[in-house]
């Protein structure tokens, strides 16, 4: 392939990044690399390192290649894969933050990344301060002589306020800290993370990366101020992912670009129908009008993806259920980013200790996935019917 530097789009560069035909004897895809020893031809070759691959957990084709198609993708320093999301956000904070040392989360971020901080993460003697997402440059009040990193998340799991990246990411180098970015639900596509000023860029590729729900991954791409350290701290924990899921993730990433164009198509169809129905107070997306952080998005964002929230009426729990239920498209389930279209309902009052939530109806969740809008509505819709139901029973 030819290596002459071109400017390309996202949707190209997910074509051709970390691909190398002329290692696999022309093959378009680098086969999947199964092992753990690889042998040297010498001592002196053993001894001196001197050999591209050396032994399964440090490297391997069939993961060095999903690295550099991540890395290109972020324009990163480098990148490094972890066995899940939440192990990427883990092993991020790890490579920056130890004990004594100090790190400021959103109160929206992802509840297991939050229990992490508040058991290992105490245990290992880091502090934690949860701060009000939508905090922008006044986050620089919150930075103590140990703070060392910023979480982010944007937007925020299941509530999705947009954060100010920006100016969080001048706040915290001024003060000499480490931004880092829980950016699974733009990707890289539609949230250039290290452009707008993180140093750990980081993707549960379980959702949209592998894209088909069947594999776990994680990703880590960082900036040139934090690459030695997640290099390293990822090296000393032999953090490691099979060949196997790194293919399904590499093979999902090819075709990222049009997936992500028809969710998002969807995704907006679907919140502008339920604006308009009786049953629903509010509907959460950023790429919505309504939405209270939607110029934020405008100004930094190129997109908006399948997941989205919207809020009930005041409802009796049953008629959640008869809703959700019986849906015939969308599977109860967690996760997303896959094919198919989710739901689930969601309490963010047990997920947040800075700021408050004041709905009063029910937060539930949507994945819309590839099916045909017209259907997920129509789907819906029947579903609407039971909920008001079991609400004029009431
Ligand atoms: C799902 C998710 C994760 C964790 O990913 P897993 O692969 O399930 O561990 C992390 N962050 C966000 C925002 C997620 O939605």
């Amino acid at each position: 392939m030819n290596n002459n530097k071109l400017t390309t789009s996202s949707a190209t560069v997910i074509a051709h990044a970390g691909s190398h035909p002329e290692d696999h004897y022309g093959f378009v895809n680098p086969p999947i690399y199964r092992g753990s020893t690889v042998v040297f031809p010498s001592v002196d070759c053993m001894q001196n390192g001197d050999q591209r691959y050396q032994y399964g957990r440090w490297n391997n084709p069939s993961t060095e290649a999903l690295c550099e198609a991540i890395s290109t993708l972020e324009g990163a320093t480098g990148a490094v894969l972890c066995p899940s999301g939440l192990s990427a956000c883990v092993t991020a904070i790890l490579s920056v933050v130890g004990s004594g040392d100090h790190i400021l989360v959103p109160d929206s971020v992802y509840a297991p990344t939050r229990h992490f901080l508040d058991t290992a993460g105490k245990r290992l003697g880091i502090q934690t301060t949860y701060y009000d997402p939508q905090i922008g440059a006044g986050i620089s009040e919150l930075f103590q002589s140990n703070t060392e990193a910023v979480f982010t998340e944007s937007p925020g799991s299941h509530t999705f306020e947009i954060q100010d990246i920006p100016a969080i990411a001048k706040a915290a180098h001024a003060h000499g800290a480490l931004v880092l970015l829980d950016n699974t639900w733009a990707t890289p596509l539609y949230f250039k993370a290290i452009d707008h000023g993180v140093d750990l860029s980081i993707m549960a590729a379980t959702k949209y990366i592998v894209g088909h729900s069947d594999a776990l991954i994680g990703t880590i791409a960082a900036s040139s101020r934090a690459w030695p350290q997640l290099k390293a701290y990822h090296f000393q924990s032999g953090t490691y992912v099979s060949p196997d899921d790194a293919n399904l993730a590499l093979r999902g990433l090819r075709t990222l670009d049009v997936r992500l164009e028809r969710h998002q198509r969807s995704a907006l169809c679907v919140a502008k129908w339920l604006e308009e129905q009786d049953q629903v107070s509010r509907v959460i997306y950023p790429g919505l009008p309504s939405h209270k952080n939607h110029s934020l998005w405008r100004r930094d964002f190129t997109g908006a993806t399948g997941l989205l929230s919207f809020v009930t009426k005041s409802a009796p729990i049953e008629a959640v259920k008869a809703l959700l239920d019986d849906l015939s498209l969308f599977g109860l389930g967690y996760s997303w980013g896959g094919f198919e279209s989710l739901a689930m309902t969601v309490d963010p009052r047990k997920m947040r200790t800075t700021t408050t939530w004041e709905e009063e109806g029910h937060l539930i969740r949507l994945h819309i996935g590839l099916e045909n809008a017209e259907d997920l509505i129509a789907d819906l819709k029947l579903g609407f019917d039971r909920f008001d139901l079991i609400c004029h029973q009431a």
